[in-house]
């Protein structure tokens, strides 16, 4: 049977993309810590009719008719994740993470305010006050730093300069910190200044409901998440806080920054919180770790240095130019050609540039979303030495990526099924590969 029928006499072009890009997922091994494989459920869910309709408002209070199944839909999605976070309110409709964080701002700030997050070159978000982001050139940024030493957030530190700036929001949550977030130490800090106590748990959503890594929760008046990392949701995202900034984030987000929600992005979300909730999602937070630690032991032997020695979470920064001679880049582009897809990094205090830094970021939530282990995390550790000190050697990035399609064959990616691609030549020959990584 012919799989996306109607694509193939629609748009032959997308649809082809589309399978190619299926296959890229399945024939390598995605390191990325913000991706994942979202389930089929997930998928169904987001592509479903519900993109069809209009629903401005919030349930029971829209502004337009036939709300009939949305408003449950919603209702649905906000009852979940209200009950996973233990959070007085959570609203659904953001689009993203960064119109998620620019709703709460815009709720809790005036523009001139002082906000503190940790600052983008160590760690932090775009949107916690980076220069040329909304949240620098609206608000005064007063970024924190890591400790140089331990490279990891030094509580004591950020509590003086709170003091300094006095600073009326501070954001703790990253996109490249490996390791636990004491989140009371930041409610401290902000009760002694008096700073609203923002989280931004993106990265480790799923990691907090899987119960491996503590909650900010009822601890921070406000915060966000995305729902497409590892709680391995839609491409979306969602506020939390305290019942007192109930109102003012829901207007923040309608009227204030969006029109009309993504129904069928809501639906995937209440699908992915259900999920979330079955005793194996606890399992798959708990490998997400294991997978994280084994894989950091494989490469701390093969000598490289890792940021902050190691990880507590499914992430791990390490060093490439320092450790073993390549730019972050030159790493991240042989790995991909080898079957490794991960991103360069700036490490803490990089002395190269954000083109080319010098480390590399991967991470465990979507190998362990194919059921990899232990085991398979010293392969890929081995192999990702063997890449980076042979990174010229085409015969070795092509073994490698021929050992590393081997392996995926055995490791079934959530969401897809090979058999659908049987029509149009099945999985890609490694040679196919080559060419979708050496054209782009
Ligand atoms: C990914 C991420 C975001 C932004 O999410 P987008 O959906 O890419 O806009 C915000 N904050 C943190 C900490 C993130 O990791």
């Amino acid at each position: 049977m012919t799989y996306l029928p109607a694509l193939k006499k629609t748009d032959p072009q997308i649809r082809d993309l589309i399978i190619a890009e299926e296959r890229r997922q399945w024939s390598k091994i995605r390191l990325i810590p913000s991706e994942n494989y979202a389930s089929s459920a997930v998928l169904e869910a987001s592509g479903s009719v519900l993109t069809n309709i209009y629903s401005e408002g919030y349930p029971g209070k829209r502004y337009y008719e036939g709300q009939q199944n949305t408003d449950q839909i919603e209702t649905l999605a906000m009852e979940r994740a209200q009950a996973a976070f233990g959070v007085d309110h959570v609203n659904v409709q953001p689009y993203s993470g960064s119109p998620a964080n620019m709703a709460v701002y815009t709720a809790v700030l005036q523009p001139g305010d002082t906000i503190m997050g940790l600052a983008l070159a160590q760690g932090g978000h775009l949107t916690h006050g980076w220069k040329v982001n909304f949240s620098g050139r609206l608000y005064h940024s007063a970024p924190y730093e890591l400790d140089p030493k331990t490279e990891r957030l030094n509580y004591d530190q950020i509590w003086k300069l709170a003091k300094e700036v006095k600073p009326k929001l501070i954001v703790a949550g990253y996109t490249a910190y490996p390791r636990i977030i004491e989140w009371n130490r930041f409610r401290e800090i902000c009760d002694d200044v008096g700073a609203i106590f923002h989280a931004d748990i993106s990265h480790i959503t799923g990691l907090i409901l899987g119960g491996v890594h503590p909650s900010p929760f009822p601890m921070a008046d406000t915060g966000i998440t995305t729902s497409h990392k590892s709680l391995r949701g839609p491409r979306g995202a969602m506020m939390m806080c305290k019942a007192q900034y109930a109102q003012a984030i829901d207007k923040a987000i309608m009227p204030g920054l969006q029109g009309g929600p993504h129904n069928q992005t809501t639906a995937a979300i209440a699908v992915a919180f259900k999920e979330a909730s079955l005793p194996a999602f606890k399992d798959y937070a708990a490998q997400i770790v294991k997978n994280a630690k084994a894989l950091a032991d494989q490469l701390n032997t093969h000598g490289f240095r890792l940021i902050s020695g190691g990880t507590d979470n499914h992430l791990i920064l390490f060093e490439t130019f320092k450790s073993k001679g390549i730019l972050g880049r030159d790493a991240s582009r042989a790995l991909d050609r080898a079957g490794m897809v991960a991103n360069c990094n700036l490490v803490p205090f990089d002395t190269q540039t954000p083109m080319n830094p010098s480390g590399v970021r991967i991470g465990t939530p979507s190998v362990t979303s194919r059921g990899m282990k232990e085991a398979e995390m010293v392969k890929i550790g081995d192999w990702i030495n063997a890449v980076l000190t042979n990174a010229k050697d085409e015969a070795v990035l092509d073994r490698i990526a021929g050992e590393i399609a081997e392996l995926c064959e055995s490791f079934p990616c959530p969401g897809m099924d090979p058999l659908n691609w049987a029509e149009d030549g099945g999985v890609p020959s490694l040679n196919a590969q080559k060419e979708m990584v050496m054209s782009h």
